[in-house]
């Protein structure tokens, strides 16, 4: 569903990816962890476009990119995305902010738009808050509704990037379970987290990645019980 082949980045002088070569298969679950700074937001916007790469080849879907224009647009509708922050559109409600890629890029009619955005808030959780404004929900709310608004586009794969880290300790586990869900469910997912209980529960693959190197990719239970790089071992041993 998403390949990286020999992926090259470079932010001035940093080597932020270095030959980075990553498949996620369709329905799979991969985990990204490192510490901070390894390049993994970065490789995260690299496959939405997001960032330009120095060179190699990313494919979604059998897409080669660089893409652009409608191309471009096709592409950000297939690959969904959910960010730290929840970046919903403060004025206007949780119901508004699910519609609204649907209604102006698919261009699906309201009616339906609307019906299917409560069908999708019904399945995170906050139908009760459809007809709020993001600022009178709690954070694990609202990140739940980030997803599901990146869910409106019905994306072939979803991108998770440290989807927990802004989100007091209570309500993390809302949005673990939402994306538990959504895997179970057959969604293919790249996920960035520090949650190791969540990659250990949910992931089919971890990927460890150091200073802008993939450096170690295993089942979660060969990774987390049997570390293989001296480099896992010390990022296992300072999170663990
Ligand atoms: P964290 O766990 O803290 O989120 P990360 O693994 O996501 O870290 P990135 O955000 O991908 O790391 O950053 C990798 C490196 O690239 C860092 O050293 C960062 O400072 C640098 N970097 C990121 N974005 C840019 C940019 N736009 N311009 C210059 N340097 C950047
Ligand atoms: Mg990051």
């Amino acid at each position: 569903m998403v390949s990286l082949a020999g992926v090259e980045k470079h932010f001035g002088a940093l080597h932020v990816l270095q030959n980075i070569n990553l498949k996620v298969m369709p329905r799979e679950v991969v985990v990204v962890i490192g510490p901070s700074g390894s390049g993994k937001s970065t490789l995260c916007r690299t496959i939405n476009r997001l960032e330009t790469i120095d060179s190699g080849e990313i494919k979604v879907d059998g897409n080669r990119l660089p893409v652009e224009g409608s191309h471009l647009a096709r592409l950000r509708a297939d690959v969904g995305m959910v960010f730290q922050s929840f970046n919903l559109f403060d004025h206007k409600t949780i119901l508004e902010n699910i519609m609204l890629a649907p209604t102006k890029v698919r261009r699906t009619l309201r009616k339906q738009a609307e019906v299917e955005a409560m069908e999708l808030l019904d399945r995170v959780g906050i139908a009760a808050q459809a007809h709020k404004f993001p600022a009178e929900l709690s954070g694990g709310q609202q990140q739940r509704a980030a997803i599901a608004r990146a869910l409106a586009m019905r994306p072939k794969v979803m991108l998770f990037d440290e989807p927990t880290s802004a989100l007091d300790p209570e309500m993390v586990n809302e949005v673990l379970n939402v994306m538990t869900d959504l895997a179970a469910e057959g969604m293919t997912m790249l996920v960035v987290t520090h949650e190791m209980g969540f990659a250990r529960r949910a992931a089919d693959r971890v990927v460890f990645m150091d200073r802008g190197q993939i450096v170690e990719e295993n089942t979660p239970a060969a990774f987390f019980d049997s570390p293989q790089t001296d480099r896992a071992q010390a990022f296992l041993a300072s999170v663990l």
